[in-house]
């Protein structure tokens, strides 16, 4: 086996032992392979293997990724901080968008003609530099998803901060995901956990995790 068919299956292994030990099926959780800096072969290579989703965080890259790869048939999900006059372009070929985070950007996703799967990003540090919306905003926010024609809200995504374990970050997002579920009852998605505490983020109720190094190895300088 190549060292990524190598990564690739343990990390399967270690979400399905997590699922187990969250007492989950694990065909309802879904596994994102973030690919950003990584070269398409790579990708590609990822596509034999069985991976189906693939994650990017800077448009021009996704987009040109996106194209060159258009045969294999991937989903791509765009995770990262997304300016509102790149909305368009990245719903040409995102599947799922995980970074809304303010209302103007769901002004700029705005159609009439297309649907677009999308979370509503919470940010659960104290810094508003990071992504997503503070948890005060986030209901005026999920109402303002739901009255936007062209976006289907799956759900809740977050980062875990730095300097806090992460387990009681993600029973937070869990908590907010709640109060999101008040708003939108079918919205129960919650997309969170990365290499290092995606088995948290499973007993958390993770049903999409963004996993990037642990499966890609480190990324090129
Ligand atoms: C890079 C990235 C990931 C994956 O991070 P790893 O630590 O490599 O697993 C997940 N989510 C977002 C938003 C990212 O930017």
């Amino acid at each position: 086996m190549s060292d990524l068919a190598t990564r690739l299956a343990s990390v399967r292994v270690g979400i399905a032992d997590a699922a187990a030990e969250a007492g989950r099926d694990p065909a309802g959780i879904t596994t994102i392979v973030v690919t950003k800096f990584q070269p398409v072969s790579l990708i590609a290579q990822l596509a034999e293997l069985g991976v189906t989703d693939v994650g990017e965080n800077r448009h021009q890259e996704a987009q040109a990724k996106a194209a060159e790869l258009a045969h294999l048939g991937l989903r791509w999900h765009f995770v990262g901080q997304l300016q509102s006059k790149k909305a368009r372009q990245v719903r040409a070929y995102a599947s799922v968008i995980h970074s809304v985070d303010r209302v103007g950007l769901v002004d700029a996703l705005r159609s009439e003609e297309a649907s677009v799967d999308c979370f509503v990003q919470v940010n659960l540090t104290d810094d508003p530099g990071r992504g997503g919306a503070q948890p005060e905003h986030l209901e005026p926010l999920v109402e303002h998803v739901l009255d936007t024609p062209g976006l289907r809200l799956l759900g809740l995504m977050a980062v875990a901060p730095l300097g806090e374990p992460p387990r009681a970050a993600f029973a937070r997002a869990r908590t907010l995901s709640e109060r999101v579920q008040r708003l939108a009852p079918g919205a129960g998605a919650l997309s969170m956990g990365m290499s290092h505490d995606y088995r948290e983020a499973i007993l958390e109720g993770a049903t999409h995790l963004r996993i990037g190094t642990a499966i890609t190895g480190n990324r090129p300088a």
